[in-house]
């Protein structure tokens, strides 16, 4: 399973800017960062650094994917970051603005523009759409955040863990995702006040499956299904990268993070073996690894894009990410 990485630097916000300096420097796809007594500055080589627009964001890294869950295949893009990293931005972006919206209205407008080009008379596609955030190891239903708390399942037949009584929404148009990418965003906002959450310690996991049915001759029909999922992941800060942080710990502060980062390590090292073989990955230690595991393996596809402050005050953060983000490349 190759595991892309992207940088994403965002630019200095207005208080940063003031008398603020910035410890990072792009070199193609490289990311120097420095800070004040470092003699010589580390560098850390990505698939990409991406800098620039959410246009330039997605062509980068959204494409190349919808056409991966068009060929039938998983694919699955991952926000990686310390809070204010633009983490949010990136994946959502200002849904409703031409040039600031992010990666999944984008993503789900080339979906369908596809979809509707598609001329095989003997093909029809069904899609699906459900919203979740994982909190403390709870998952909570964004389109219907009123339901008690909901189960992780494995289903014995394929070995996929899936939430049980999640609700899942059929989807015609663009029009229709984003009206569940909204309601979504509103009630998780509308939970975070009311639970008195905190948003940088949840995850969110949009997902989008898409069943494309072909009658193959009068008695037979073949059915693909492939899925894309759209993953905020909570703030980085004291988290996954964390080293000598004690189990239960890091249990307290973000089991599913930490798990994941561990997921990572053991996929680049497999990898590095050539196959998954004999490795154990734990995607059972926590709830976010179980739901990404489909997304991480066999012929599936997947992305993390680490975004980055390059403000010096955000240094020590911004340090720890490079890091995962370079030890989620393999290098
Ligand atoms: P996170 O989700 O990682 O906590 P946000 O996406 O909410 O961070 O970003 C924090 C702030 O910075 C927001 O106000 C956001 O609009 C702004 N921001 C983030 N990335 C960019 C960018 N690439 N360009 C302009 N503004 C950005
Ligand atoms: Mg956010």
């Amino acid at each position: 399973m190759p595991l892309q990485v992207f940088a994403r630097l965002r630019p200095l916000n207005g208080k940063e800017e003031e008398g603020g300096t910035t410890c990072l420097q792009v070199i193609g796809n490289a990311v120097e960062y420095s800070a004040g007594h470092q003699q010589y500055p580390s560098a850390f080589l990505f698939d990409g650094v991406l800098q620039g627009q959410q246009e330039d964001v997605f062509k980068a890294s959204g494409i190349p994917l919808v056409e991966h869950c068009l060929a039938g295949y998983n694919a699955c893009i991952l926000a990686y970051g310390q809070t204010g990293s633009g983490k949010t931005h990136t994946m959502m972006g200002q849904l409703d603005s031409e040039t600031e919206r992010g990666l999944a209205p984008r993503v789900f407008e080339i979906l369908f523009s596809r979809l509707r080009e598609d001329k095989d008379q003997e093909a029809s596609y069904s899609c699906l759409c459900s919203f979740l955030e994982i909190y403390n190891e709870q998952v909570i239903d964004l389109l219907n955040p009123s339901t008690p708390l909901l189960r992780v399942k494995e289903d014995p037949l394929d070995q996929g863990f899936y939430v049980a009584q999640l609700q899942e929404e059929e989807v015609h148009s663009v029009e229709e995702v984003m009206n569940l990418l909204r309601r979504g965003a509103q009630n998780r906002r509308t939970a975070e006040t009311h639970q008195n959450r905190a948003s940088s310690r949840s995850h969110s996991i949009f997902s989008f499956t898409l069943t494309k049915t072909r009658r193959v001759n009068d008695h037979q029909v073949s059915v693909t299904r492939s899925q894309m999922k759209l993953v905020d992941l909570a703030g980085s800060e004291r988290g996954a990268n964390e080293v000598g942080i004690i189990q239960k710990e890091a249990n307290f502060i973000n089991l599913s993070l930490t798990t994941f980062g561990r997921v990572v390590t053991e996929i680049v090292e497999a990898q590095h073996h050539g196959g998954m073989g004999h490795t154990h990955i734990p995607y059972r230690d926590s709830v976010l690894t179980k739901l990404l595991k489909s997304s991480l393996e066999g012929n599936a596809k997947a992305q993390i894009i680490a975004n980055v402050s390059p403000a010096a005050s955000c240094g020590s953060e911004t340090l720890s990410t490079l890091q995962f983000a370079q030890r989620a490349k393999g290098v």
